[in-house]
């Protein structure tokens, strides 16, 4: 049986508008009385509250960074009282700065409220058993997992990442039917099955991945292994509650996202300006509810690019593409912008190779940029073939992203994994 409790009680693209509207106009109200740092950046635009007659003058706020965060270290842009807050988190950072966010009691609640949601946009009932294998703690917010499945109602196993005994342990004697993790993650899961021979004790139906772009390939090798039915994306950041703030429908067109709770725009990260519709630029972000440190345009420096058109669950909640990778992984080689997902997409579409890649980046004395671009062979594929394989990846790169990249094929295995994020991308050019 489905349930339908925690969609927005919004049947028009225009009650969503008008929604967003009022969030907007109570958003910059309540930053210009709660922090001096917001009320100093609006007075210095020259807007306020009353400027704000339709959704068009969001382009007229300015802008919020990753920087603004760091620089009010401890508790940035916090426009409440300290004493209301309830709780805090932060982002590691892969610089060392830690960004640190305050959560009031409504902001948890709103939290595990577009959680469940998530859930619920994934069709699990409440028998549905839920092994979340994400971290909890400070950085990382598996503690968004586990009040969004309890408010839910499904059944939450919250083991941690890791541990794949552990793992492989609970999937057979609980009968999980979802695991919430990293796309690694899942992988490694699915091979330690694979390896153990457990595929007919488990009871898997669907899993979760959040903190990492996942590849087709990876997708498709985890659906093999497993033959689970369905395969969601989370996307999330801890400066936007945490994970949770979308999630695809059973449809896969794309990750349907909660515009009740924030606007989503997209903009081209060196002008600027909004890209058009369908167009991949930066993601930038509004809240509309939140009180502790409520966003105001704030640049993720995530990529992505808004979906166009209505998706076939009629759903009302626009939906935005996978992350597609950050600004800052943009690659420019020899003049051309590349973002590590379209070597990804490539690879996935060609036959013999496992998913795991990764590319170098090298100046040579000739002063001439060159690209690696190192590849698996398949378990089952013999190593004669690597010659053929080079050249056909080659020829795909230069058909479809216009650059030369030398290809090497390793052998299976040799490439390394990690239950986190694999770093992908070696740029050793200055
Ligand atoms: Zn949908």
């Amino acid at each position: 049986m489905r349930t339908n409790r925690f969609m927005p009680e919004l049947s028009t693209v225009r009650e969503l508008r008008d929604r967003q509207l009022q969030g907007l106009q109570w958003t910059v109200n309540h930053a210009l009385n709660g922090s001096s740092f917001y009320r100093k950046k609006l007075s210095e635009a020259g807007i306020g509250p009353s400027d704000l007659r339709s959704l068009d003058d969001l382009h007229r706020l300015p802008f919020t960074t990753a920087d603004d965060l760091w620089e009010g270290y401890p508790f940035p842009l916090v426009c409440v009282p300290l004493d209301r807050v309830v709780r805090i988190h932060a982002s590691s950072g892969t610089t060392g700065n830690k960004k640190v966010l305050c959560y009031t009691r409504k902001d948890i609640d709103d939290w595990a409220h577009f959680f469940a949601r998530c859930f619920e946009m994934a069709e699990l009932t409440t028998q549905d058993r839920v092994q979340i294998a994400v971290g909890y703690g400070m950085w990382t917010a598996g503690a968004g997992f586990q009040l969004g499945c309890e408010k839910f109602g499904a059944m939450a196993i919250p083991v941690g990442p890791g541990n794949m005994e552990l793992q492989c342990q609970f999937l057979v004697d609980f009968q999980t039917t979802v695991v919430c993790c990293t796309a690694s993650m899942g992988l490694l899961l699915a091979e330690e099955i694979n390896r153990r021979g457990l595929r007919e004790r488990i009871n898997l139906k669907k899993m979760i991945f959040g903190s990492e772009r996942s590849s087709e390939a990876m997708r498709a090798r985890m659906r093999e292994l497993l033959g689970v039915e369905h395969m969601f994306d989370i996307p999330g950041m801890t400066e936007l509650y945490g994970p949770g703030t979308g999630l695809d429908c059973i449809h896969h067109r794309g990750i349907h996202y909660w515009a009740d709770y924030y606007i989503l725009e997209i903009i081209d990260p060196e002008t600027l300006e909004p890209c058009p519709e369908g167009e991949i630029g930066e993601m930038v972000v509004t809240t509309l509810q939140k009180e502790g440190v409520p966003l105001i345009r704030y640049r993720t420096r995530d990529l992505t690019r808004i979906l166009p058109g209505d998706c076939p669950c009629g759903s009302v909640l626009p939906r935005h593409d996978r992350l597609l990778g950050r600004t800052d992984d943009m690659i420019i080689f020899r003049g051309v912008n590349i973002y590590p997902r379209q070597i990804d997409k490539i690879l996935s579409q060609t036959e013999g190779i496992s998913c795991e890649f990764q590319i170098t980046l090298d100046r040579r004395d000739d002063g001439r940029d060159y690209m690696i671009v190192r590849v698996e062979r398949k378990q089952s594929v013999d190593a004669s073939q690597n010659e053929a394989l080079s050249r056909m990846i080659a020829a795909r790169i230069k058909h479809s992203i216009l650059v030369s990249a030398e290809v090497r094929v390793v052998d299976y295995g040799s490439l390394p994994r990690s239950e986190r994020k694999s770093k992908r991308v070696f740029d050793n050019r200055d």
